[in-house]
């Protein structure tokens, strides 16, 4: 095999592995970015309906609080939609107006009081989520909205995410506006796509590394059939994914069980055509939460008058039970839930896709990893600094916006600005 010598190497060309690429290329460096699957973008996709529409089945919204992603956009000529949320907000099973809105302020006190807690204040140590939840004294409806919010979000039970790992990464979502503000006409895979464009060359498709060797100078890398070597390496994947990676030697005892800690939500994102936004003419607003399915959510993502839709999120431990049911089986569930809370027409749709994300072969899940080792209080650490030349970046290490768009842009940028710093140091 013929080897290649350039200065980096990234591998994964998700928004994390794409902005790291922006980073070495305005530097000058010579750089490749090896990507496994046949399209960039990893957890943000977008795929063709039934009626041949592009829809994002990935990574989506986006609001006006997120400063990296919303320049990019702007920079990039994209399309900003509005997220239609006027109209009544509904619960499953319904509630009077006053009491849905009585549990939604007391999910979200629950909130701001965990959030309120120092991550690594003694008394919580060893500490689950739902074991704090527990011995909170607010009303079952406000916990059960609290669950709701948290295992749809998280994509993960209460009783698997370490306390102090919620409220870190809690934290660092500062968003005031929605996070469900806005979402691209072109798509958020356009957006991908585009950065994809400026690398040319660069830019490998079907090329997954499997390991990375330390070699004289720095690593050698084998993707496609093809051997890199470069004197630093960014593995600009989720930290699930790269637990999987064969290093050789092996890394340091405290970065691999760093590594291992992590583990991917599970999530199913389903996206319903309709001809009509029936549900605006009754003053809905489309967005419907089931207090008895944690994890399942809807809400209007129609682009246009032209092209109503809802989208549906099923999360977390739902997600593993509807996850096993067969295609129709799954519509049926959803379907029934979405005729039951807005009536009839719900059930006339014109197309129904979806997009299962549990143990996907590239992204592991999604939204996101988590810790789930309740002490593993400095796994995250531990892979910031990795072992130079090899790097870790990924959306889940980002100090702003963890397990977003917005987090893996700032920890791309971070990443391929830690990768310059080896350059330097042996230049
Ligand atoms: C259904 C869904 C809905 C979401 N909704 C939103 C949303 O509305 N707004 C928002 O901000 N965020 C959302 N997210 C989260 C957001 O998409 C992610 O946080 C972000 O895209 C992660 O980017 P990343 O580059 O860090 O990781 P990834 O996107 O996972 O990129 C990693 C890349 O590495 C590649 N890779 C993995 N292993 C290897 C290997 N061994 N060799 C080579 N390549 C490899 C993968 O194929 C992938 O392309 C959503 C995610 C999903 C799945």
């Amino acid at each position: 095999m013929s080897i290649e010598r350039v200065d980096a190497v990234v591998v994964g060309a998700g928004f994390t592995g794409l902005s790291a690429a922006q980073e070495l290329s305005r530097a000058g460096r010579s750089f490749v970015v090896l990507e496994a699957r046949d399209r960039v973008g990893g957890r943000v996709e977008a795929r063709a309906n039934g009626l041949g529409e592009a829809i994002d089945t990935g990574g989506q919204f986006l609001c006006e609080d997120m400063p990296e992603l919303m320049a990019l956009v702007q920079a990039r000529g994209k399309t900003l939609v509005e997220a239609h949320v006027d109209g009544e907000f509904i619960t499953q099973p319904p509630l009077p107006g006053d009491e849905a809105e009585r549990t939604y302020l007391g999910a979200m006190a629950i909130r701001e009081r965990m959030n309120g807690i120092e991550p690594h204040d003694p008394a919580i140590a060893g500490m689950t989520v739902a074991a704090w939840l527990e011995r909170q004294v607010d009303p079952a409806d406000a916990k059960a909205g609290f669950r709701s919010m948290i295992e749809g979000l998280w994509c993960q039970a209460l009783e698997k995410i370490p306390l102090w790992h919620l409220i870190d990464n809690d934290r660092r979502i500062t968003n005031e506006q929605s996070e469900l503000q806005y979402f691209l006409a072109e798509t958020m895979q356009s957006l991908a796509d585009d950065l994809a464009r400026d690398l040319g060359g660069r830019l490998r498709l079907n090329s997954a590394v499997m390991g990375i060797e330390h070699a004289p100078g720095g690593v050698r890398v084998v993707a496609g059939g093809r051997v890199f070597e470069a004197r630093s390496v960014l593995v600009a994947v989720p930290p699930m994914m790269a637990s999987k990676l064969v290093f050789s030697p092996p890394l340091p005892d405290r970065l691999s069980r760093a590594l291992g800690v992590w583990h991917s939500g599970v999530v199913i994102k389903i996206l319903v055509r309709y001809a009509r936004a029936f549900w605006r003419d009754r003053g809905l607003s489309g967005m419907v939460m089931w207090r008895s399915l944690p994890g399942l959510f809807a809400c209007d993502v129609s682009k246009d008058e032209v092209h109503p839709a809802l989208v549906v999120f099923i999360g977390g431990p739902l997600a593993l039970r509807w996850g096993g049911l067969d295609d129709a089986a799954l519509r049926t569930e959803v379907m029934s839930r979405l005729v039951a809370a807005i009536g009839p027409e719900a059930g006339e749709v014109l197309d129904f896709s979806f997009r299962s994300w549990i143990d996907d072969a590239w992204s592991g899940g999604a939204y996101s990893d988590l810790i789930l080792d309740v002490h593993a209080t400095d796994a995250e650490d531990v892979l910031l600094a990795g072992a130079p030349p090899v790097h870790f970046a990924s959306s889940e290490l980002s100090p702003s916006f963890p397990g977003y768009i917005e987090g893996a842009i700032v920890a791309g940028r971070i990443g391929g600005r830690k990768v310059l710093a080896d350059l330097q140091e042996t230049t």
